[in-house]
């Protein structure tokens, strides 16, 4: 049990009944001071009505009446404001809030700190019509002290108090009980009560600099953002000239279809040379690397276990250097600016993905799993055709071995320069074709 619930129990009530009435010279009678009834000679310390001193009987607490039976119920808060501020008349310590502060350029919270007080006599008149609670030196500065029961100070009043620049700190009384004793209350004011700071040089120079630190992070940032703006812009232009002269030089460039004879065979060559958008990023016309695709990737299934799409097959056509290395790595905003700015353009992949749209259209590749395939009986020619010349060539290396090893037999005049290969190429005198001919039908 602490000294409050027995100076309740003794004094007072929860209803904050009034406990102290003022005598006439100013100073504060607590009710155990005084003896009962009118000629306890006290005043309301709100109202200045005169006070009866109801002294402990069977029913009521000890507590002051105003005499003419009104209560004009500001008594006990007017008592405790004036008592916070008696605390201060002994010069004590009192705690001081922790703040915003700086530290070697950097914001910091310093912590609280307990400091030896002196009352100050307000003796100045003042412009601003600032009159504090109390006006204190601590830590060899003036201090302002607001003691708040029932109001907080309000931004008015904290902006005057930043204008005038004298450091004030403001403590909260608002929860303690309205007939706390003396004691209490010069503890609560001087240490242990909510406190804060309403006007600091070093909280405004530092908050000042959190600013200027923000401003100049967001200076920053827009200036990042500028640049990269900057650098995409350049790209995409980059891109759209680029792509508008690789264009121009396709249209000249003269060259031999890789696997052109396969794909004849099979019936593909109207398969390739298809012009779908993007194909200015890559390095050799549309023919040649339509080619690579249907016969690397779809014949000779050189992406192994890799399902074969558009990204995958880009992949293979940029390790054969088969796209322009500036069209390689393209974001997909920098792609669809440039698409806005060239309308032919489209990055590699997607012009990849075209032509397997165009393939599937037409029934040379089909759906299988997440990928597409050559269609089945495309594939099983191809196939059966690879097989067969496979086998040709192997016949073919069988019996140039054998000329070989006849060759080395005979005498060097008769054989001449003779060896196994040229002898294919030679022309069989009966048939009139070459030897290479007749074995190959
Ligand atoms: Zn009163």
């Amino acid at each position: 049990m602490d000294d409050h619930e027995n100076a309740r129990k003794s004094f007072g009530s929860d209803r904050a009944r009034l406990v102290y009435g003022r005598r006439d010279d100013g100073t504060l009678a607590h009710i155990s001071e005084v003896p009962r009834g009118l000629s306890c000679g006290c005043r309301c310390p709100a109202c200045g009505g005169r006070l009866i001193a109801r002294l402990k009987d069977v029913h009521v607490v000890p507590h002051f009446a105003h005499n003419d039976g009104e209560t004009c119920g500001g008594g006990p808060e007017t008592v405790l404001h004036q008592l916070a501020k008696e605390a201060f008349r002994i010069n004590p310590k009192m705690q001081l809030p922790e703040r915003l502060g700086l530290d070697k350029g950097k914001v910091v919270m310093k912590p609280g700190q307990e400091v030896e007080t002196e009352l100050l006599r307000l003796e100045y008149s003042d412009p601003k019509k600032i009159i504090p609670d109390l006006y204190v030196r601590a830590l060899s500065y003036d201090l302002f002290v607001e003691v708040a029961v029932t109001h907080a100070s309000d931004d008015t009043k904290i902006q005057r108090l930043r204008e005038h620049g004298t450091m004030a700190v403001e403590i909260d009384l608002s929860k303690l009980p309205r007939d706390a004793t003396r004691e209490q209350i010069a503890d609560a004011v001087l240490r242990t009560a909510p406190r804060r700071w309403l006007y600091h040089p070093g909280i405004e120079a530092a908050k000042a600099k959190s600013r200027a630190d923000e401003e100049k992070w967001q200076a920053a940032q827009a200036k990042r953002f500028a640049d990269y703006q900057a650098k995409h812009n350049r790209r995409v232009d980059e891109l759209a000239r680029a792509y508008g002269q690789a264009v121009r030089q396709l249209a000249g460039m003269k060259t031999v279809v890789p696997r052109h004879a396969e794909l004849q065979a099979i019936g593909l060559t109207e398969h390739v040379g298809i012009k779908v958008a993007g194909y200015g990023c890559f390095t050799v016309p549309p023919a040649d690397w339509q080619a690579v695709i249907l016969a690397e990737v779809f014949h000779d299934n050189c992406l192994g276990h890799e399902i074969p799409k558009a990204v995958s097959i880009a992949k293979h056509l940029e390790k054969r250097n088969l796209i322009r290395p500036l069209f390689r790595r393209v974001s997909r905003e920098v792609a669809d600016d440039t698409t806005v700015a060239e309308r032919r353009f489209a990055p590699a992949w997607r012009a990849i993905d075209s032509y397997l749209q165009h393939l599937l259209g037409k029934d040379v590749l089909g759906h299988q799993g997440y990928g597409v395939m050559l269609e089945k009986s495309l594939a099983n020619k191809w196939t059966a055709r690879t097989l067969a010349l496979k086998q040709g060539t192997a016949a073919m290396h069988a019996v140039v071995q054998k000329v070989d090893w006849i060759l080395a037999e005979l005498p060097d005049k008769e054989r001449g320069d003779m060896t196994g290969e040229s002898w294919l190429d030679s022309v069989h005198t009966e048939s009139g074709t070459t030897y290479r001919a007749a074995i190959s039908v």
